[in-house]
């Protein structure tokens, strides 16, 4: 464990303070940024003229971009406080304000998606390409033109909308429906700190930290970490069992109502694929699970078990046990990244040296990782709880992958709404990243219990991304369709979960010593608007893996395509942007191609013993 401090974040070069002028000043910028378009799509709505359409999907185009760079940005300055620190109520109240604003936002885009889709073919004759009179600011039509893709696919999305009085209002209740569902969620799974023993001294650990310590060397604090979790989920899982059958209850009456065929429906379209590559996905995952098995087999006769608990999927092997302080950490990324592109590098180097990252676990703050964009100055922010563990060093560089993923839009002038990148795409740069630490690392590694380390490392991730993954996928599917029909209780939600998992894991893992509990603090399930975010890490893991394949070919030629394909993410469907690498991902073989670059990986552990 390391003894050095781990930084915080820093986002005072955003706003000043939550009560300053200069948020207070950008909150109000928001609000009559909304009225304007408010009034705009009203008279747009009321007056229709072919002739001004161009003109208008300029003003259209404009104003969003505003409103959403003002929303996003007010919403990680709050929420850098909420997220760190669940008891903060000054912070839980501007974040309740704000989100009465968000709703606007909401409520602003469904009116301009049923303007766009009345506009029927007027809008893609505006939109072709044309030469165009010269106006102040760039030729008329141009902003639009920039930004036919998303236009053209709001009106089309638009067909999944219900009258707008009842978009209205289901926005307006969100915040008090599934929107609160979501945050009782958080609020909940971050406040349990147990008294804990460690090294002989016993002492309270919040309960994101206990769940670290699936990654610890030593088994019997893997197995007590187990059991807490275990008796501490089950204390709450009432609460957590209402925020499910919520959030799950509000997509299923939502998607019925907007006309989707079924629950999958929004998702496929939110990540811009089609239902024939999400099964052409799912099939290789189905189809590799036999080598995930064989690497759970190796790791259990290598701890001396038949099968593995739960407890022993996480757990380090070889020199890997070691652990980093963040300043090691830190170095490792930096050096790596730097293999890869040198433009990388000084991205992450920024981030460290600029205070982007919050490192530190502490009671209060919430699990887990994630990152985000503050467009308003064109940077990112990356929460981890940092804890020594190799795994907590791959989390670093997947965090800082998002950012750098943000770092190629914002380099190549990209709007807020050409940023709209789908969940399938999202975890591309982040994977990547990854396996540029984890390949350096097992390239320099000379010993052969250093290999191991390395590779299980990976192995942990590509089995928790391709089979957790994948039993996650089972469950979200399972809830969804039962809670059509009822309510469902904590043990049903128990159940569900350790069917998933055994179809997943199979004889990988023992039956005795699942994880039933998995759905209490795993925040994907509980993001309304947003079904199955899990598929798209799978997605993210083989597409990543591909394209990572290809820069080995091609060396650093990869990089300058690799950029833009990064900045252009939110463009283009994924099967298109794909295909500029000459990767189809609506056929099996590609898929089944970085599965067996990961086979190869199992194979390589199996043989070191
Ligand atoms: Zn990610």
């Amino acid at each position: 464990m390391t003894t050095e401090k781990l930084p915080h974040w820093d986002l005072r070069n955003v706003y000043p303070s939550l009560d300053s002028a200069e948020l207070a000043a950008d909150t109000a910028a928001l609000a009559s940024t909304l009225d304007e378009i408010d009034r705009n799509l009203a008279a747009w709505i009321a007056e229709p003229d072919a002739a001004s359409t161009v003109s208008r999907l300029d003003t259209g185009v404009e104003l969003f971009n505003r409103a959403l760079l003002l929303s996003s940005t007010l919403r990680i300055f709050v929420e850098s406080f909420v997220t760190t620190n669940s008891y903060d109520t000054a912070a839980a109240k501007k974040l309740s304000e704000l989100e009465m604003v968000q709703v606007r936002l909401q409520q602003s885009t469904v009116r301009l998606q049923g303007w766009l889709r009345g506009l029927g073919k007027t809008l893609p004759e505006a939109l072709k390409p044309a030469g165009g009179a010269g106006g102040a600011t760039g030729p008329v039509g141009a902003l639009a033109r920039d930004h036919a893709f998303i236009l053209l696919e709001a009106a089309e999305q638009g067909r999944y909308l219900m009258s707008e009085p009842e978009e209205l209002l289901s926005a307006e209740l969100s915040l008090t429906g599934a929107n609160a569902w979501s945050k009782l969620q958080g609020t909940v799974t971050s406040q349990i700190v147990v008294d804990f023993e460690l090294d002989g001294v016993t002492r309270p650990m919040p309960i994101t930290a206990i769940v670290n310590l699936r990654t610890h060397p030593e088994e019997a604090v893997r197995h007590r970490a187990y059991d807490v979790e275990m008796r501490e989920w089950h204390k709450v899982r009432e609460p957590l069992a209402a925020c499910m059958n919520g959030i799950k209850g509000v997509a299923n009456t939502l998607w019925k109502r907007r006309g989707r065929m079924d629950c999958l429906h929004a998702s496929l379209d939110q990540g811009r694929i089609d239902r024939a590559t999400l099964e052409a996905l799912l099939d290789a995952m189905r189809g590799s699970l036999p080598i995930f098995r064989r690497y759970f087999a190796a790791k259990a006769r290598r701890i001396g078990k038949e099968r593995l608990a739960w407890w022993d999927l996480f757990a380090p092997s070889g020199r890997a046990s070691q652990t980093y302080s963040f300043s090691q950490a830190r170095e490792l990324v930096l050096e790596t990244f730097g293999r890869f592109a040198s433009d990388l590098r000084s991205f992450a180097e920024q981030a460290f040296a600029r205070s982007w990252i919050d490192a530190e676990p502490r009671d209060g703050k919430r699990g887990g990782a994630f990152c985000a964009a503050v467009p308003r100055v064109k940077e990112s922010r990356i929460l981890c709880n940092f804890d020594g563990s190799l795994e907590q060093v791959s989390t670093i560089a997947h965090e800082l992958g998002h950012g750098y993923h943000n770092h190629c839009a914002y380099a190549a002038s990209r709007t807020e709404l050409q940023q709209s990148t789908p969940m399938t795409l999202a975890e591309t740069a982040s994977i990547l990243c990854e396996q540029i630490v984890n390949d350096a690392l097992l390239a320099r590694a000379t010993d052969p219990q250093e290999r191991l380390g390395i590779l299980e490392n990976a192995l942990i991730n590509d089995s928790q991304v391709i089979v957790d993954i994948y039993s996650r996928f089972l469950f979200e599917k399972e809830v969804l369709e039962r809670r059509e029909r009822s309510e469902l209780s904590a043990d049903d939600l128990c159940q569900i979960m350790e069917r998933a998992q055994a179809a997943a894991y199979g004889e990988g893992l023992d039956e005795r010593y699942r994880h039933r509990y998995m759905w209490t603090w795993k925040p994907h399930y509980y993001i309304p608007e947003l079904s199955f975010y899990n598929y798209p890490y799978a997605f993210g893991l083989l597409f990543g893996t591909g394209l990572y394949a290809r820069f080995l070919s091609q060396g650093a030629g990869f990089i300058p395509d690799y950029q833009k394909l990064l900045a252009g993410t939110g463009e283009a469907p994924a099967a298109e942007l794909a295909n500029r690498f000459g990767i189809d991902i609506t056929r099996r073989t590609f898929w089944d191609g970085s599965l067996a670059i990961i086979a190869r990986r199992v194979e390589d552990y199996c043989s070191i013993s």
